[in-house]
C-alpha cells in the first residue's frame, strides 16, 4: 500500500500502548503520516508528517482553514484514502497490510461516515436509506428493518421514516445520515463538516446527537472550521498547511461531552 516499511520502533510504540488489553488500545494510531498529491508537475503536501493518537470514547474536533488538510486527514483516518508515507493502525489493525476488499470490510465494520452534503439516495425513503449499510453487510431483512427503525428513533425522526430526502429539511436529512452512520454500530463516527450546510438551530441539533452518541461511549471525530461547533468536542486539534499546530483537551475522554445538555443548563440559569 505505502512505500514506507514498518520498523520495530514504530510497531513497538503502538503495542506498548495496548499492553493493558483491548480497552486501552487507541482507536486511531498514526505515525509520521504524509499525503502528497501529484498534480501535473507540481506536488501538493496536503498532510505533512502527522502523528496522532485518538483514544476510544473521545470526541475530537479537527479544525483549520480551507485547504489546511482536514478532509485529507479524515479520508486517511477513514481508510478512504491511503497515505503516501507513514503508519496507521485502526483499532489495532495495521491498515497497510490490507488489500482493497479487506479495507472496505474494515471501513464498513468500524466506521460510520457523515458528510457535509448528507449523501442520501434520492427517491428512497429515510428508512431505506438507513437500512442500506445493513443490506450491504448481509443482515437479514427483518433485523435490518428493526435496527434501522431504532437508529432513526435515536436521531428523533420516527415521524419522518417514510419520507423521501427531498421532503425533509437539511437538518432532518443530516440526521438521517447520522442514523445511517450508526446503524452498523461502528466503533467510530467520522464527520466531515457535518453542519456546513445547516443553520444554527439544525447544526446544534446534529451536534447534540453527536454528543449523546459520544456519551454512550462512541468515538466521534468531526471536522469543522467553526469554533461554535468545535466547542462540543472534548479535544480540539488545529491544522495548518497539513500540520498539527494546536492540540488541546477540554474534557476528559471518559467525562461528559462539554455541551451535552447545554440547553438545559442555560434554562436553569435563566430560571434562577
Ligand atoms: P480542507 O479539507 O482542510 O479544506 P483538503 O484536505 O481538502 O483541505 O486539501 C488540502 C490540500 O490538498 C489543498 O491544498 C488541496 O487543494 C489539496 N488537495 C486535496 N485533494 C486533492 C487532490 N485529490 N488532488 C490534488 N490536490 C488535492
Ligand atoms: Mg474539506
Amino acid at each position: 500500500m505505502s512505500s514506507a516499511t514498518p520498523t520495530a520502533k514504530a510497531g513497538g510504540a503502538v503495542r506498548a500502548a495496548g499492553t493493558d488489553g483491548r480497552a486501552q488500545r487507541p482507536i486511531v494510531a498514526m505515525r509520521h503520516i504524509s499525503k502528497i498529491y501529484a498534480t501535473g508537475d507540481a506536488e501538493v503536501h496536503a498532510v505533512r508528517d502527522v502523528s496522532l493518537t485518538i483514544e476510544r470514547g473521545d470526541f475530537v474536533a479537527i479544525m483549520g482553514a480551507s485547504g489546511s488538510g482536514k478532509s485529507t486527514m479524515m479520508n486517511i483516518v477513514g481508510c478512504l484514502d491511503i497515505p503516501t508515507q507513514g503508519w496507521y493502525w485502526l483499532d489495532g489493525v495495521d491498515v497497510r497490510l490490507l488489500d482493497e476488499v479487506a479495507l472496505a470490510e474494515v471501513r464498513s465494520r468500524k466506521i460510520g461516515f457523515v458528510f457535509q452534503s448528507y449523501n442520501l439516495i434520492p427517491r428512497t425513503t429515510a428508512l431505506a436509506n438507513v437500512e442500506l449499510p445493513l443490506a450491504y453487510a448481509g443482515v437479514h431483512r427483518q433485523e435490518r428493518r428493526q435496527r434501522a427503525i431504532a437508529a432513526i428513533e435515536a436521531v428523533g425522526l420516527s415521524e419522518r421514516m417514510s419520507h423521501l430526502p427531498n421532503e425533509m429539511s437539511g437538518g432532518q436529512q443530516q440526521r438521517v445520515a447520522v442514523a445511517r452512520a450508526i446503524v452498523t454500530n461502528p466503533a467510530m463516527i467520522l464527520a466531515d463538516e457535518p453542519t456546513g450546510n445547516l443553520d444554527t438551530t439544525a447544526a446544534e441539533d446534529v451536534m447534540r446527537i453527536f454528543s449523546a452518541l459520544n456519551e454512550e461511549g462512541r468515538t466521534v471525530v468531526l471536522i469543522t472550521h467553526e469554533a461554535d461547533i468545535a466547542a462540543f468536542a472534548k479535544r480540539v486539534i488545529r491544522l495548518r498547511d497539513g500540520q498539527i499546530i494546536e492540540d488541546y483537551r477540554v474534557a476528559a475522554v471518559a467525562g461528559r461531552p462539554p455541551r451535552l445538555g447545554a440547553e438545559h443548563t442555560i434554562r436553569t440559569v435563566e430560571a434562577s
